[in-house]
Order: C-alpha cells, then sequence, then structure tokens
C-alpha cells in the first residue's frame, strides 16, 4: 500500500489557504501540482549548470546538454518508443499538434479525407481545419452520444480509401471518457490511414505503450502530469518524421547553411529550431520519474476510487446532472445544476478555496451536443483525497442554496 499522506507532502502548493480556506484543487485536468522533487531539479537547473545545449565545448553547456538528452531518453522508455529520436521536444500538445498538421499540408491533396472526433479539445481541431483550408481536404467528424461515447460504427462507416489521417484523443478532458484507441488505429491502418493521438488528457492517469498501440503519432504536455507548463512532446514513427518537412527553420535544425541551399538536420533535430524549453524538457523528465516512482497503476487504481466516491456523492444532490458517464471514464466529472449558470457555482466555490474549472473546457462542439453553455469540471488527481470531495460536496451544496 501506497502512503497517500506522504505523497500529498510532496506538493507544497496543497498547504496554502485561498481565501481564507484549505485549497481543494480540482482542476487537474487543466493543469497538475508540481511535487518538490520537480521543483527542486528546476531549481538546480538554474542554480548550478544553467547554459545553451547542443553547440557549446564548455563544461556546463556539456552537462545540459547531457540532462537534456537524458531527459529524451526517460521520455522514450516512459512511452517506449523504439528511438529516442522519435520523440520530439515541443512547447506541449498544442505545438506537437501544430507540427504534424502543418507536415501533412504538403502530404495532403483536393478532396482527401481527415477525420477528427466530437469529443475533441480546440487543439486537436483548429490546426486541421486551417490544414483542411490550405488543402482543399475534407474533414469528417466521428458522432458521440449522449454517454460522451464516440459511436464506433459511424467511424468505420467514415473510413475509405480516401482517409489519410485520423486525430483523436485518448481522454476526453471535458468528459473523461476513454475512447477506444486501439480500434480507432486499427480500423484506420486497414485503409492506409495515418493516425495522431492527443495524449495530453491520458498521460496523467495511464502510460501509453506506443509500439504496442502502433500509432503513428502520440503527442503530451508536461503541465498535465507533474511537470512544467511550455514543455510536451511529439513522438512520430521514424518512417512518418522523415516524411514531414521541418516545422519553423533557425538554429539548431540545420545541417548546412548557405544563401543558395540548406540541407536540415537528422531527426529529431529537424523539429526542434531555436533554444528549447532546456529546464522545461529536464523537469518532464523528472516528472515521469516522479510519477513511475508511485506507479501508474497505483494510481489508476487510486483516482477510480476517487471518481467512483465523487460520483456517488454528487449524485446524491437533487438537481445534479453528470455529463460523460462512460463506464471507461478517468477522474474526471463534469457536472451542472438544474436553472443555475455554472460560471455562478464556480464563483461560489472559489470564495471556499475550492478550484474547479467552468465553461466549455476547449470543447465548445460537445456543449453545444448537450445544448448547454459549458459545466462545472471537477478532475481529481492521485494527491487529492475523499476529504476533499466531502468539502466539494458541502460547497455545491451550499452553492445551490444560495443561487436556487
Ligand atoms: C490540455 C489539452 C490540450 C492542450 O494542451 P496544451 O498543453 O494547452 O497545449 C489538448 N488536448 C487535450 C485533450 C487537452 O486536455
Amino acid at each position: 500500500m501506497l502512503d497517500w499522506k506522504k505523497i500529498r507532502a510532496d506538493f507544497p502548493i496543497l498547504n496554502r489557504k485561498v481565501n481564507g480556506k484549505p485549497l481543494v484543487y480540482f482542476d487537474n485536468a487543466a493543469t497538475s501540482q508540481t511535487p518538490q522533487q520537480v521543483i527542486d531539479v528546476i531549481v538546480d537547473y538554474y542554480s548550478n549548470y544553467n547554459a545553451n545545449i547542443h553547440r557549446g565545448v564548455h563544461s556546463l553547456s556539456q552537462e545540459a546538454t547531457d540532462k537534456y538528452e537524458a531527459a529524451r531518453h526517460t521520455i522514450q522508455h516512459h512511452f517506449n518508443a523504439k528511438h529516442a529520436y522519435e520523440i520530439i521536444l515541443t512547447s506541449g500538445t498544442t505545438e506537437s499538434i501544430n507540427l504534424v498538421a502543418h507536415g501533412f499540408a504538403s502530404l495532403l491533396e483536393k478532396d482527401d479525407e481527415v477525420i477528427v472526433s466530437a469529443l475533441e479539445h480546440h487543439s486537436n481541431i483548429v490546426p486541421w481545419q486551417m490544414l483542411c483550408e490550405k488543402t482543399g481536404a475534407l474533414l469528417k467528424v466521428i458522432p458521440m452520444n449522449q454517454n460522451g461515447e464516440l459511436e464506433m460504427d459511424s467511424y468505420s462507416k467514415l473510413l475509405s480509401n480516401k482517409t489519410k489521417l485520423v486525430f483523436v484523443n485518448h481522454i476526453s478532458n471535458a468528459l473523461g471518457t476513454i475512447n477506444p484507441i486501439e480500434k480507432i488505429i486499427e480500423q484506420a491502418h486497414n485503409v492506409g490511414a495515418a493516425v495522431l493521438i492527443d495524449g495530453a488528457q491520458s498521460c496523467p492517469h495511464v502510460k501509453p505503450d506506443v509500439q504496442a498501440l502502433n500509432v503513428d503519432f502520440y503527442v503530451a504536455s508536461a503541465h498535465k502530469m507533474c511537470g512544467p507548463t511550455g514543455v510536451g512532446m511529439l513522438y512520430g514513427k521514424e518512417e512518418w518524421l522523415n516524411k514531414l518537412p521541418p516545422y519553423q527553420g533557425g538554429g539548431e535544425m540545420i545541417d548546412q547553411v548557405s544563401f543558395t541551399k540548406t540541407t536540415y538536420a537528422g531527426l529529431p533535430h529537424k523539429f526542434e529550431a531555436g533554444t528549447p524549453n532546456i529546464c522545461g524538457g529536464i523537469a518532464f523528465g523528472a516528472a515521469l520519474n516522479y510519477m513511475n516512482a508511485i506507479g501508474f497503476n497505483n494510481i489508476a487504481a487510486y483516482e477510480k476510487e476517487l471518481l467512483d466516491y465523487g460520483t456517488k456523492r454528487l449524485l446524491e444532490i437533487e438537481g445534479l446532472k453528470i455529463y460523460g458517464t462512460s463506464i471507461n471514464k478517468t477522474s474526471v466529472i463534469s457536472f451542472n445544476l438544474k436553472g443555475i449558470h455554472p460560471y455562478d457555482v464556480g464563483t461560489l466555490l472559489d470564495k471556499m478555496g475550492i478550484a474547479v474549472r467552468t465553461g466549455h473546457h476547449c470543447a465548445q462542439p460537445i456543449m453545444d451536443y448537450y445544448k448547454i453553455p459549458g459545466t462545472i469540471r471537477a478532475s481529481f488527481a492521485f494527491y487529492n483525497t475523499k476529504a476533499e470531495i466531502d468539502t466539494l460536496i458541502e460547497g455545491v451544496k451550499k452553492a445551490k442554496m444560495m443561487l436556487s
């Protein structure tokens, strides 16, 4: 058995008060909190070996380069990529998706088709719409049902030899639904389409194996899994990364530059123009080490307990409706109180020290589907407790009384 009290003590922010009340942090799906072990790595970097990487002959530069490349290997092993150079370090999920969408502009032709799902974050919609505008490709949408699950029969029917690319999230940030990505990938490959999985919301909860999934691209952000903001990753199969053109031009990504012809560096540097977030990359590796030491099986089992308990307790409140009721979901609960605007509830909860997200959660199509302006979203991490859920329940009850 793991000592969850001890784990909580790793997160200094959990000791602070907000509006005079102990902080209850239930906005983990927007960003996770950072353990002391990762904060120490950040402080150590700027205190002891801050230097630019890959080009210095001096010792600090060498040390920073070694630690940055070691982090790339940590990320490679975490996701079980075949090669370290298949891991591209980016500024986050959004940039990773834009990088791939940019690359596909030279691979798609008019009337080619690409498929998205109704359950996506705007980050996994808008870059592809821009790609379709540029290329004349058509965007098709896998519909969802009332439980917040994808309609897989419709997906099968959308696929054809015109389909070139499918992009779906592993887990929905707005509802918590775990999508059947194994089936999605296999069926796409049967018609020769590539697949990008947006793992921003899954990586805090599960440990994906990109080789077992046989996925072409997998993307994630460090800040949702105990790492810092401004850093993330793109896994791409070697053959796909070789097919895509560079994303940005600049330093680091070249082999030879002259005014008549420039040749590009090999992987991964071809996609890493300019000075990267060096400290962030190193801290990303530290965050993965931290989570792996706790163990993703332990994390998943504990978060399931929190999800079941939170769901049961919230449903005791009359007039409360939960959106996203798939049996395959992670510890995200999106809900509304009948006749009350989610924003008003969120504002009152904040006064009680409880941080939840309210609004459309960057997923307006889902809100349109349910014909609601937004939801209140409580998302739990492994450092949350049932006692905190009790505080949320009391808070929601109080807010309901005050607003009705
Ligand atoms: C958070 C999130 C994103 C965007 O991630 P950034 O870190 O803001 O780039 C994309 N997709 C999903 C599912 C997310 O949860």
